[in-house]
């Protein structure tokens, strides 16, 4: 309790630990507390423990697994001497300075804080969800579009995130349904026009999953009407759910200024708070990208950003 440190960086994904990398790197022996392995939300390594292979990440031309390259991501960080904890962090306080990071009955007292405790994709909480997640499964067609070139896909939703997925998926694959549980799409005009003129779309409204399919991979899902009950089995190879996303920012309430979908407010071009010395970075603060390798630009940003604050305070 006594040490006063002078970084803590709560959550490691992309964006945590390259925090991690450039504040060991800048000697200001960072403490990460990564999280809980039990969770499916704030595990440690964030969202890309749930991604099979990674290939748009620069530096791996063959491609990499998610986890594994998580696992690089921390090797490279106790390298330069970050520490960890596994556990999550309970309550926050940035009133006083130090400010006082609490997990459990444990509290850490630190000069600046990175946040990084990124977001998660809603699922639809089925059967063989987790399982297959990776699996032909998936929550980012930037990410995973390009695996089902040629094949028959649906993506779940009726937001913007739907619809552009969906129209995004159809320059890989040969079919992309359309499933929404109501006969009336949420997403913007413009998106719903530009959706409904594209051949390779079909929306079968009034439906929810009410099955994934498959063994080791998915290999169909079954559809069930929300209005006649009726169900559907639809033989395709993969499964996009884009029913939106939820930051992880239940802690920093009252404490911080979150946009009023829920996402943690930074000051434009950097990655500062309204509280001096509280930095964000990651999904947790970005509702627009949420990409593995702007997380980590934004992780080296804060590293960069704690540094020069703590300077500027004479530490
Ligand atoms: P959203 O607007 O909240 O839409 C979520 C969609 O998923 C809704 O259609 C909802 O159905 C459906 N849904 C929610 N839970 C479901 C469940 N359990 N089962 C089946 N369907 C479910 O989320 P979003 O599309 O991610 O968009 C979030 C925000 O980002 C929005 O403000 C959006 O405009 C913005 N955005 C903008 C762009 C762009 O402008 N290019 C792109 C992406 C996102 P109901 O309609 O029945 O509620």
């Amino acid at each position: 309790m006594s040490e006063i440190r002078d970084v803590v960086i709560i959550g490691s994904g992309p964006a945590g630990l390259t925090a991690a990398i450039y504040a060991a790197r800048a000697s200001l022996s960072p403490l990460v507390i990564e999280g809980e392995p039990s969770s499916t939300s704030d595990q440690p390594g964030g969202q890309l423990m749930l991604t099979t292979d990674v290939e748009n990440f620069p530096g791996f031309p063959e491609g990499i697994m998610g986890p594994e390259l998580m696992s690089n991501f921390r090797s490279q960080a106790q390298r330069f001497g970050a520490k960890f904890i596994t556990e999550k962090v309970t309550a926050v306080n940035f009133e006083n300075r130090p400010f006082e990071i609490s997990v459990g009955n444990d509290k850490y007292l630190t000069r600046s804080v990175i946040i990084s405790t990124g977001a998660q994709s809603l699922m639809l909480n089925i059967p063989n969800e987790s399982r297959l997640i990776g699996h032909g499964l998936s929550t980012c067609a930037t990410c995973d579009g390009f695996f089902f070139r040629d094949q028959e896909i649906a993506v779940v939703g009726g937001g913007d995130s739907a619809i552009e997925e969906a129209i995004f998926l159809t320059r890989f694959a040969s079919k992309v349904y359309l499933i929404h549980r109501r006969d009336e799409l949420r997403a913007s005009k413009i998106m719903q026009e530009r959706a409904f003129q594209n051949p390779k779309l079909e929306f079968l409204w009034n439906n929810e999953v009410a099955q994934i399919n498959g063994d080791q991979k998915l290999d169909g899902i079954t559809l069930n009407n929300t209005i006649t009950s009726e169900k559907l089995d639809l033989k395709i190879q993969g499964l996009f759910i884009a029913i939106g996303h939820r930051p992880n920012t239940d802690l920093f309430k009252g404490h911080l200024e979150l946009k009023d979908n829920g996402y943690l407010v930074t000051l434009p071009d950097s990655s500062r708070t309204a509280i001096d010395g509280v930095f964000a970075c990651g999904d947790v603060q970005d509702d627009y990208y949420r990409q593995a390798i702007t997380a980590a630009g934004s992780g080296c940003m804060a590293a960069i950003d704690a540094e020069r604050w703590l300077e500027e305070h004479g530490h």
